[in-house]
């Protein structure tokens, strides 16, 4: 059986040349998905461009076919997950503990998400119901990379960088929380709030949002009150890391100081990818993901915020309007802060369109302006929003995406969307009962007693839709609420 060893794990001990293996085999990718002119010198002289990169001590020609073959990269990860021997496959070493890697890190999404679930009984429920509504409105495979974190803080207002994609279409920067005497003790008050409110969860915070970090000449000292106050180091995103390589060294060092799981670099340009993996040796990048968002890469961008607005004029470089699954980067079910405006939002992803263009729900917002005003604004929300039950007063409307499929049987309503179809026994009511409450579009809980007579029937009816309403298959559209 071959030997996989947990990298992210700080205290395990691999044989030497394996975290080189797996370093240089992510670089590469890195490389042939970025740069155009890398993939086309692969192509004529694969050995002087793979040694030009650094590469060929642990690439070798012989191992090229099975790198670049997608379905062999996906087929070695589940053959990790269900435990099979990857050495027995005949795959080259670097590709097999590259893949255990990706393995790895999946599992630590999960364990993410799971991490995330707030300790305010309210509020989970609220969340899970924003999971089980996301994951049939994206589908499985957008989903499972949804980990619904509770909290993001922005540190600035705005960005300096102005990706014609941004998908949170975030303003022009124009102002700045410094980590200053007040600002110090403002913001450990606020980290201590949000601590108390969604418990451990609170950790699995980011500090950007429509930001960029580095854009914050004090980020790093609010990642240390962070960490010193969450007990975790808080996951970077980062489209500046050439901007000042020493700075970008400085932390890359903080980050292995404070145990950091993953970091990301958004890559704008093939000179940006070359700058990266000129001034950084692969295996400090080794828990850092570059997302070649540059436009030699090809990959589509999701269509929300500014890339939807632009996606006329740039077709091929935006993913197609039937694609649900990428009409939104959000991954907050949670709250927004603003540290520079003091403002908090509770927010939730949903597919971008005309209500919500930037592909999230804002749920409700507040100004505050000091820990307690915070403390007051979330407990707030979390009572008028989170109701664990279906309220008796909201209208009985299916979501937007999902209708009624069937009503063939009367015991079985057939409801989808364009990802996921479900069954709703009824039992005590037919389904055209059910399907009539959707269709009038005015019944609450409150009008049902005049609609069936009959307590059995009513209580059967009410009971599913309970359900339903905890599966997130009823609409709680803020817009449509409203
Ligand atoms: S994608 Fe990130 S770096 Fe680019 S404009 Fe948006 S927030 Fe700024």
């Amino acid at each position: 059986m071959t030997d996989f060893f947990r990298l992210l794990d700080s205290s395990a001990q691999p044989p030497e040349g394996y975290v080189t293996d797996v370093a240089q085999a992510k670089r590469f990718l890195e490389r042939y998905v970025g740069d155009s002119g890398f993939r086309r010198e692969l192509e004529s002289d694969p050995e002087s461009t793979l040694a030009g990169a650094g590469l060929l001590e642990t690439i070798s020609l012989s191992d090229l076919p099975v790198f670049l073959d997608a379905r062999t990269r996906e087929g070695t990860i589940a053959a990790f997950f269900q435990g099979q021997d990857l050495g027995a496959v005949g795959t080259p070493d670097c590709v097999t503990r590259f893949c255990a890697y990706t393995a790895e890190k999946l599992r630590l999404r999960e364990k993410i998400r799971k991490d995330a679930i707030p300790s305010d009984s309210q509020l989970a429920a609220w969340r899970e119901r924003q999971v089980n509504r996301c994951s049939m409105l994206f589908g499985a495979g957008r989903s499972s990379a949804l980990v619904h974190s509770p909290l993001a803080i922005e540190l600035t207002k705005g960005c300096t960088v102005g990706c014609w994609f941004c998908g949170l279409a975030a303003p022009a920067y124009s102002g700045v929380f410094l980590h200053d005497d007040s600002n110090a003790v403002l913001w450990r008050e606020c980290l201590e709030v949000l601590r108390a409110k969604l418990g451990l969860a609170s950790a699995q915070g980011v500090l950007y949002w429509a930001t960029e970090p580095f854009d914050n000449p004090d980020y790093e000292l609010f990642m240390e009150d962070f960490w010193s106050v969450m007990g975790r180091w808080p996951q970077t995103t980062t489209a500046a890391a050439t901007r000042d390589i020493e700075r970008t060294r400085r932390f890359l060092d903080d980050a292995r100081r404070h145990d950091s799981e993953v970091d990301r670099f958004s890559i704008l340009s093939v000179g940006q990818l070359r700058k990266v993996h000129d001034s950084f040796s692969a295996e400090s990048l080794l828990s850092v993901e570059c997302l070649t968002q540059n436009r030699e890469s090809g990959i589509p961008k999701a269509r929300a915020g500014r890339a939807a607005t632009v996606a006329g004029s740039r077709r091929n470089l935006v993913v197609d309007e039937e694609c649900v699954s990428a009409s939104s980067i959000a991954c907050v079910s949670g709250f927004l802060l603003n540290m520079v405006d003091k403002t908090v939002k509770m927010i939730s992803p949903c597919a971008s369109d005309e209500n919500w263009p930037l592909g999230y729900w804002v749920v409700d917002e507040q100004s505050f302006v000091g820990a307690s005003s915070l403390d007051s604004a979330l407990s707030r929300m979390i009572e008028e929003h989170s109701k664990p039950e279906l309220p008796s007063n909201g209208e009985l409307k299916l979501r937007s995406d999902v209708h009624v499929a069937s009503v063939e049987s009367s015991d079985v309503l057939v409801i989808s969307n364009s990802t996921t179809r479900m069954e709703i026994a009824c039992r005590g009511f037919t389904s055209r009962d059910l399907a009539d409450v959707f269709s009038s579009g005015s019944h609450t809980l409150r009008t049902l007693p005049a609609v069936f007579g009959d307590d059995s029937q009513l209580l059967a009816m009410v009971g599913t839709l309970r359900r339903m309403y905890r599966q997130g298959l009823l609409d709680e559209d803020p817009v449509r609420a409203a």
